[in-house]
């Protein structure tokens, strides 16, 4: 009996909360409707006491993207692709991935220089094999310091030859000529005289008319004594004149200075007919040697005698 009674009271107690404006008791939950990645799902909750319901929303759960996985490689001018995928409802979206850009190499000499023309180096790309030219510049002549090819003289110009040690181009310079080097009136590089030289043995008419032939001119050394000798022969033969002698100076260097000693001696006019043959010696030191001897016509004699240079104004004749 007692027991009954107890029973009896608490399902008076559970009529009463159930049947009136009870305050609900809810369980845990549970999830009605599941949310996916971009809906929204739903939690409904029962009361424990009158069974009641209610709906809570659940928040999307959003994607769940990976990594990425490259779709579409990159070359080295097009852009690729990078996917990424929801694991969970396999949406995606793309990416660009830039191009990559040529990988060009350092570059080969694919045409060599020369001297004149440019050459070529070629870069290429290891990924696609694009490539490009750049010049390379010609590399210029190298001369050699040059080569005479051609001796310069006394009175006419040499040449100078320069020479491209690689192609063999040359180029020619000119030399300038040297000059004659007179010692006395005597080049001593090629001969020629300063002043025009008379022939030993050759009849010449003297500026006064008179027919002169220098027979000889003879150098000898006596007791260290430079000696100098001439013969000589003068002639008239000018119908009806009378022409005054003529005499021989020598002219000689000493130290590389001119100077003269003139013939000495006093001679008789030539008439018509005259001839005379003559010789005459100068006695010089061993330091003064001869440049040459000089005729003075009786006409000039006066204006050179005492001149210590040869002049083309006489004739001279020299060894
Ligand atoms: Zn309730
Ligand atoms: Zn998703
Ligand atoms: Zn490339
Ligand atoms: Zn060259
Ligand atoms: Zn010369």
């Amino acid at each position: 009996m007692r027991k009954k009674i107890i029973l009896m009271g608490f399902l008076f107690v559970a009529l009463v909360v159930s049947c009136d404006n009870h305050v609900h008791i809810w369980d845990d939950g549970v999830v009605t409707n599941e949310p996916t990645c971009t809906e929204i799902g739903t939690k409904t909750f029962t009361c424990t006491e009158c069974g009641a319901t209610k709906n809570t929303d659940i928040p999307a759960n959003g994607h769940s993207y990976n990594d990425g996985v490259i779709t579409d490689d990159p070359t080295c001018t097009e852009k690729g692709t990078k996917t990424f995928t929801c694991s969970a409802c396999g949406d995606s979206y793309d990416i660009d991935i830039p191009a990559n850009g040529h990988s060009y190499n350092d570059g080969v000499i694919t045409a060599n220089p020369t001297c004149t023309e440019k050459g070529t180096k070629t870069f290429t790309c290891s990924a696609c094999g694009d490539s490009y030219d750049t010049d390379i510049p010609a590399n210029g002549h190298s001369y050699n310091d040059g080569v005479i090819t051609d001796e310069p003289t006394c009175t006419e110009k040499g040449t100078k030859t320069f020479t491209c040690s690689v192609c063999g181009d040359s180029y020619d310079t000119d030399i300038p000529a040297n000059g004659h080097s007179f010692v006395g009136i005597t080049c001593e590089n090629c001969g020629e005289h300063s002043v025009p030289v008379s022939e030993v043995g050759t009849q010449y008419t003297t500026t006064d008319g008179l027919l002169l032939t220098l027979n000889s001119l003879t150098h000898t050394i006596q007791n260290g004594y430079n000696k100098y000798s001439i013969n000589y022969t003068e002639s008239n033969n000018t119908e009806g004149s009378i022409i005054g002698p003529g005499n021989f100076k020598i002219i000689y260097m000493e130290n590389g200075v001119f100077d003269s000693s003139f013939q000495t001696g006093a001679f008789n006019n030539f008439y018509y007919g005259d001839t005379r043959t003559r010789s005459y010696t100068w006695t010089l030191t061993s330091t003064q040697t001869i440049v040459c001897v000089e005729y003075l016509p009786n006409s000039l004699s006066s204006e050179y005698i005492f001149s210590d240079t040869p002049t083309d104004a006489l004739l001279n004749w020299t060894l």
